[in-house]
């Protein structure tokens, strides 16, 4: 049958040991019964990305890549983070698959939108979005940070499918495109609206982490969010323009009032102004040195041109070579 292709799960791992069981029995039974609807490839895979765990997670990914024949993997040669190794993960698959999907290891988006996705692909997608239509597990905090990241990213006109995490489909095709996107600082989620091509959206209610703990402190959600920020968008630069001319205005005024005072003869008199303006253009200076070094900081590690991944062994390649021999 024509319509029957290959499809690929990335599914980034971290110190995930725990979930990894549940996750593979989920998304196995998933891809099985897509397989007996005629709609995807028997040679269909799961890649779990191994991005430098340092629990089982990888002995567990080798021993169930020889159980099951959809399982496969692939191994970081250290932890490249949550966007590096989606990175890798589909730059491995979309070599041969014709759509990939990428999802957490946790559970928390629901294995059942696949299936959605794979029909909107089948409908002629390239892009199929996750979206949450409830965030109701995720703390308060979390909930009110995110949507002012969101808020703020459309303010700076940014944009981004609100409530999309990277839980998506992606033709083979827009993957050749995502990846063509050269950067370091890869923001996946600012990326791909950028890819074009037909896109769709399924919506999904987002579940609680199956088991372990999340692997996105606080530190880490603020590095993310200033890496979309400061990737996207040179706005903030513009904003300090706009705060030098006001500044400056102001001290012009100032100027015109120490004057008068000057001629008048009250000559001890502007010392609070004169404190007010020191501070306030320390303050403005040091903000503005802050986010201009913000901006080198990504010319600097744009022009050294690492890589962005490395992979230490790669079972996706290996068992796909091995299935076309036979
Ligand atoms: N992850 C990763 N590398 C990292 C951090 C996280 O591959 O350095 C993976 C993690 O294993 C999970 C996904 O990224 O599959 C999302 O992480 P998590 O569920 O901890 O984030 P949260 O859902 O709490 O935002
Ligand atoms: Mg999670």
């Amino acid at each position: 049958m024509s319509d029957v292709f290959k499809l690929s799960i990335v599914v980034p791992c971290y110190n995930e040991e725990e979930v990894l069981h549940e996750t593979t029995k989920e998304l196995t039974a998933i891809l099985q019964s897509l397989v007996t609807d005629n709609k995807i490839s028997k040679d269909s895979k799961i890649v779990f990305v191994d991005d430098g765990s340092k629990d089982k997670t990888w002995s567990l990914i080798s021993e169930f890549s020889k159980e099951h024949s959809f399982v496969s993997g692939v191994k970081l040669s250290r932890n490249f983070g949550h966007q590096g190794a989606l990175l890798a993960g589909v730059t491995t698959a979309s070599k041969d698959s014709d759509a990939v999907i990428t999802i957490d290891a946790d559970l928390q988006d629901d294995v059942n939108a696949i299936p959605k996705m794979v029909d909107e692909y089948l409908n002629g997608a390239e892009v199929v979005y996750g979206v949450r239509n409830n965030r109701d597990t995720d703390t308060a905090f979390k909930r009110g940070t995110a949507e002012m990241f969101y808020r703020f990213m459309g303010f700076l006109g940014v944009n981004l499918v609100p409530d999309s995490a990277d839980y998506r489909l992606m033709s083979q095709r827009a993957c050749q495109v995502l990846l063509s996107y050269r950067e370091r600082n890869l923001f996946l989620r600012g990326i791909v609206p950028l890819v074009g091509f037909k896109s769709a959206k399924v919506y999904y209610a987002r579940k609680e982490r199956f088991a372990g703990e999340s692997k996105y402190p606080l530190k880490k959600m603020i590095k993310f969010a200033m890496d979309g920020i400061t990737s996207f968008s040179i706005v903030p630069i513009k904003m300090i323009m706009g705060l030098g001319f006001f500044i400056v205005l102001i001290s012009i005024v100032l100027l015109i009032y120490s004057l008068v005072q000057k001629i008048n003869g009250n000559v001890v008199n502007g010392w609070s102004s004169l404190m007010i303006s020191i501070w306030a253009l320390g303050g403005v200076q040091l903000i503005s040195i802050s986010v201009i070094g913000e901006y080198v900081g990504k010319i600097f590690s744009e022009v050294k041109q690492r890589p962005r991944f490395t992979i230490e062994r790669d079972i996706y390649t290996e068992k796909t070579q091995e299935e076309n021999k036979r």
